[in-house]
């Protein structure tokens, strides 16, 4: 196992061309948030958006455009019941606050054709463990993003993080995917390789913070880095930005917000 530092990161981190454009760094497609759960949405797109992706599109339902467009004016939305052209998009963030009624289900079908990599968080993780879907449906690159609770809803009760470990290395083989088993230390593996994360903090033990996670690990899908650099690069800079954060809030004062605000220090 490697301990995630600032060399492995500085391998594959792509510095920004001087004559890029939007389109040079990709169209992310966050599904999230629902009628009482509209922060997750926010959150997880600004996170994106700090995350360096060219453009953002938010679907989600019911309608609540109003508060997208007042929070995040750059984010641009879609109604998430006729998202059909999934084509238009680099990569896809599915699951902050979406719930996991019948109607969030047609989300996760609409993903059967897809072909484009998926972050699956939060209620996309408890729809996919409530309503038992076959993995065989996906047919494309993707990274789970389950904190304990979640992960065992998915591969079942264990009794320990290093269990939890070890079956998250065998389901990543298995799967074909990248898994992100949140918490103190994160731990990210493809099945082959595993990584433990060296930043944050206590501050983000608090609702949002994985919703911001899942924001940057879309973001830097979209603009055209592996599943595996896409986690590393989230997780670790995710911590970091909680770490810079600390110099101006203690771990109890901290928000999200303050967080993501701090992710431009943590590139830095
Ligand atoms: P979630 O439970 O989905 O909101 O995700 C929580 C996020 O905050 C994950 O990225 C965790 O790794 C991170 N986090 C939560 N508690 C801590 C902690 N005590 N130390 C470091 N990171 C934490
Ligand atoms: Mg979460």
């Amino acid at each position: 196992m490697q301990l995630l530092n600032l060399p492995i990161i500085s391998k594959f981190y792509k510095k920004r061309n001087p004559n890029s454009h939007k389109g040079t760094h990709g169209h992310a497609l966050l599904i999230a948030g629902s009628t009482d759960k509209m922060g997750a949405a926010i959150i997880a797109s600004k996170a994106c958006l700090r995350s360096g992706v060219g453009l953002l599109t938010v679907a989600f339902y019911p309608e609540n455009k109003s508060v997208l467009f007042n929070s995040i004016p750059e984010a641009m939305y879609a109604n998430s019941c006729v998202m059909n052209d999934l084509s238009l998009y680099q990569a896809i963030g599915i699951g902050p606050g979406i719930g996991v009624d019948e109607i969030s289900l047609q989300y996760i079908y609409e993903l059967y054709e897809n072909k484009i990599p998926v972050v699956f968080d939060a209620d996309a993780l408890n729809l996919i463990s409530k309503y038992k879907i076959d993995w065989n449906n996906f047919n494309f690159p993707f990274v789970l993003t389950p904190h304990p609770k979640e992960f065992d809803r998915l591969f079942g009760e264990h009794d320990s993080e290093s269990e939890r470990r070890i079956t998250a290395i065998q389901k990543a083989a298995a799967l074909n995917c990248v898994i992100v088993l949140k918490g103190h230390k994160t731990f990210i593996t493809d099945g082959i390789h595993t990584f433990e994360n060296t930043t944050g903090n206590s501050g983000l033990a608090k609702g949002g913070s994985g919703d911001a996670l899942t924001g940057m690990i879309t973001s830097f899908l979209a603009q055209g880095y592996t599943t595996l650099e896409s986690a590393i690069l989230g997780v670790y800079l995710h911590g970091l930005a909680a770490d810079i954060t600390l110099q101006m809030q203690s771990e109890e004062s901290m928000l999200i917000t303050d967080v993501i605000e701090n992710i431009g220090l943590a590139f830095k």
